[in-house]
């Protein structure tokens, strides 16, 4: 697809370009706080699975900067954000950049030691893997990253904080429901429109984290199997089946983002400059080094005969 064409299938896609985001993921935290309002209060945020970065910049703008630019402000009383991702990232000001898994144990603790023992009032993730099309296996990936995600939280989140993640909506939802509810006592599932209805992606907006008593983070795994199985931990059977009929769970569901706004799945028509053509702008930072980038190399050096000379 075109970019010119892009631009107006995909208006989110062309405004996060005109008001300078790196992708248009922007909008869906912003429509998130739009709803649950979950900057208030905020000075210490960690940004999982962050690259390219515009939730960054979206943190970097509501609350690094114009804290930085407020006349009282001091330097070590400045907002705190961490983003960690697999991928390197252009920098943001105001935004600590950590290159990581975030399935890795090792990641938690580097973001723990960025806190220097304080605790966080916000993790927001909004990792994905790369999606293979096979809803049953994109969900299962994804629910893996919500559990790395769900660990750093166990470890650097205050109590009252809030945890927002992308989720994938399939038939586990139930069980992912019960288990976040395990740590939160109000959980929300979100739909901001600037995310596409075709798209089976949702967010979980976690709020005023309450971990079980006595909870120690090393039980995590233990304590989410008894959600997922009725006879208690020493079951491993995870399916969700069982929260069926009697067992249901309802889950809260909420669009949100303005509804009198732009439709993500509606194509809208170019703005046309003076002389009657439309200028399709460059992305605001295309990705420093991204996993494709190899594959292209092999790819030109395959026709160019030298494949070799790569490997
Ligand atoms: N929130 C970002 C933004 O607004 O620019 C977009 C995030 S993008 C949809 C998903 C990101 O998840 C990718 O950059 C990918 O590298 C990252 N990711 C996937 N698995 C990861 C993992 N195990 N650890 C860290 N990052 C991961």
């Amino acid at each position: 697809m075109g970019k010119a064409s892009r631009d107006k299938r995909d208006i989110y896609y062309r405004k996060a370009k005109e008001e300078g985001w790196r992708a248009r993921s922007a909008f869906k935290l912003l429509q998130i706080d739009e709803e649950f309002n979950i900057f208030d209060g905020v000075k210490r945020v960690v940004d999982l699975c962050a690259a390219p970065g515009s939730w960054s910049q979206v943190l970097s703008r509501q609350l690094y900067l114009p804290a930085k630019l407020s006349p009282d402000s001091r330097d070590n009383d400045l907002p705190l954000i961490v983003a960690i991702d697999l991928q390197p990232m252009a920098p943001i000001e105001g935004v600590i950049q950590v290159q990581g898994d975030i399935t890795n144990a090792r990641t938690a603790e580097v973001v723990i030691r960025h806190f220097d023992g304080c605790k966080a009032d916000l993790v927001v993730c909004d990792g994905a893997p790369d999606v293979t099309g096979l809803h049953d296996m994109d969900e299962f990936v994804q629910s893996q990253l919500i559990l790395a995600g769900l660990t750093i939280v166990t470890h650097v989140l205050k109590e009252g904080g809030k945890f927002i993640s992308k989720i994938f909506r399939g038939k586990d939802t139930s069980l992912l429901y019960s288990q976040l509810k395990l740590f939160f006592p109000v959980v929300t599932f979100a739909k901001p429109k600037s995310s596409r209805n075709s798209s089976i992606e949702a967010f979980a907006v976690c709020e005023n984290y309450s971990p079980p008593e006595g909870f120690n983070p090393k039980d995590l795994h233990r304590l989410l199997e008894k959600v997922g199985s009725p006879w208690g931990g020493d079951d491993l059977d995870c399916s969700s089946e069982w929260l069926e009929g009697p067992n249901k769970v309802y889950i809260p569901f909420l669009a949100c983002g303005d509804l009198g706004g732009y439709d993500s799945d509606r194509s809208y028509p170019l703005p046309k400059v003076a002389d009657g053509t439309y200028q399709s702008l460059d992305p605001v930072q295309p990705p420093i080094a991204p996993p494709y980038k190899r594959a292209l190399e092999l790819k030109k050096a395959s026709n160019q005969g030298g494949i070799r000379d790569l490997e």
